[in-house]
């Protein structure tokens, strides 16, 4: 397992204005942690700041903290079921810290302490003067191991990087126009962040596609569909030839996007599986930032919990194409938005709504009885045009953008809807629902709302499918074609 860091951009906020202090002196705090457990992968959410009262820390020199802090921080920690994390800062410098000899000597004679308290290992994290922060998690016998990253989650989303474990990764040629635009620093920083694109249709494959030709060196797909004849009409790549041998739709993107890769060793994660299930979003703690092109309300409702519970930003998008009575188009609305802390969760802005999340895990959606009496404005839309789909792709990944690079300091715009007749684009403004429980549980991590479950519907389909490759005719056809 590897370990990392994360924190909303207020808790941020909180601990610097304490650590980076007007006279230029280092200084120390407390704080509280969850866990967040990927399946390679496990983080730390700063969740609380534990600031210190009178006597409970010296500022000389090197900052030190008394016991007595750490026995009332490991108290209160404990008895929230969280961890507690030792912060000091490092004003004069920037970039990932290493600890020195008082580092290690301070935060290992709490760590025994710590974890007999809680349960839970110490978290070190030091300040850089310029804002960067570095992680490392130590054992129950006072051992250290350092984490890859740390990022702080608001409407700007920034990571340090541990440049010796994830190296900035060199442009290469093929990247000039790319890094042009933003500059070398933030190429290297963006080529090392991993994305994750749920829902491998029409846009998520325009989305992994060009994910991958800007140089990221970590994209995975995830999907547990297979490629029918009736996608043909929108995922762009996909051939006859893939239903034939019965692909699935992650290893048609797989492939397309390694084509499309920039990368000099591009790793692109194919995931044939379903976020809905326990190991599926175990898979996505891994990643930093997760794009949702999913149109679902159960998948959509386990990406509204991870965003915030995990800190892991989701962008999400959709279009609905209205039609007229008799058939004609009357107008088609694509709307986008970012899901993290301080922006409103799918259901406060009106994408969810909670009921359906139920209904959809309840398998109603796909039961005839079931949709034959519902209202059809409730049930899924099933129009989708490959014309339109360029114009979500493209607003998820503008929002990408806004989010990552932050252009003139502008971070991600909030809800976005976009309407086609008029060809009108609106800022829409959500305020957060008082009994938002998804926003409610801002890193909470492993103690998430629990929506995910058994998804049979994902599994069936799994099962068709291999049933299919398995054939003998398909099998050879699939033998021939290998490294075709
Ligand atoms: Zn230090
Ligand atoms: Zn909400």
């Amino acid at each position: 397992m590897t370990f990392s860091a994360a924190m909303p951009g207020t808790i941020d906020n909180e601990l610097s204005r304490h650590l980076l202090r007007a006279d230029g002196q280092e200084d120390v705090c407390l704080a509280t942690y969850a866990t967040s457990t990927g399946s390679t992968r496990t983080t730390a959410l700063v969740n609380a700041a534990l600031l210190p009262e009178r006597g409970e820390r010296a500022v000389h020199g090197n900052a030190s903290f008394t016991g007595d802090y750490f026995v009332r921080a490991a108290a209160q920690a404990a008895s929230l079921g969280r961890g507690v994390v030792a912060l000091h800062s490092h004003p004069g410098s920037r970039g990932w810290q290493l600890m020195s000899r008082p580092d290690h000597d301070a935060e290992r004679s709490y760590a025994h302490l710590v974890q007999q308290v809680t349960g839970k290992p110490l978290v070190g994290m030091t300040l850089a003067g310029n804002g960067d922060w570095s992680c490392r998690v130590w054992d129950a016998v006072g051992v250290p191991t350092h984490g890859e990253s740390v990022r702080v989650v608001g409407d700007h989303f920034r990571v340090t990087w541990n440049d010796q474990l994830r190296p900035a990764p060199k442009s290469n040629d093929r990247q000039d126009r790319t890094v042009s635009a933003w500059g070398e620093e933030i190429h290297a920083s963006l080529a090392r962040t991993r994305v994750l694109v749920v829902g491998a249709g029409s846009v998520g494959l325009d989305v992994g596609l060009r994910l991958a030709a800007t140089g990221l060196i970590q994209v995975g797909v995830m999907d547990f569909d297979s490629v029918e004849i009736v996608n043909l009409d929108r995922l762009v790549g996909a051939t006859a030839t893939d239903v034939r041998l019965a692909r699935s739709k992650v290893e048609v993107a797989g492939r397309l996007m390694v084509r499309a890769a920039t990368a000099a060793n591009p790793k692109i994660v194919e995931l044939d599986a379903s976020i809905c299930d326990p190991a599926g979003l175990a898979a996505a703690l891994d990643y930093d930032i997760v794009i949702s092109c999913v149109d679902r309300p159960w998948p959509r409702g386990v990406l509204n919990t991870l965003a915030y519970a995990d800190l892991i930003p989701v962008i999400d998008g959709g279009i609905g194409i209205d039609t007229f009575d008799d058939g004609t188009m009357r107008n088609a609305t694509w709307r986008t938005h970012v899901l993290l802390p301080g922006q409103p969760c799918l259901c406060c802005n009106k994408q969810l709504d909670a009921g359906e999340i139920q209904t959809d895990k309840l398998g109603l959606l796909d039961d005839p009885a079931y949709i034959n009496g519902a209202d059809p404005e409730a049930l899924p839309k099933r129009q989708n045009v490959a014309v339109l789909a360029a114009g979500v792709s493209a607003s998820i990944l503008a929002q990408f953008v806004s989010l990552t690079v932050t252009p003139s300091g502008f971070g991600v715009p909030g809800p976005l809807s976009y309407s086609l007749s008029t060809h009108t684009l609106d800022h829409l403004h959500f305020p957060t629902k008082k009994d938002c429980a998804f926003e409610a549980a801002v890193a909470a991590g492993d103690d998430r709302l629990v929506l995910t479950g058994e998804h049979t519907a994902a599994r069936h389909i799994q099962a068709e499918r291999r049933a299919r490759q398995a054939r003998p005719v398909t099998r050879l056809r699939r033998a021939l074609s290998r490294g075709a």
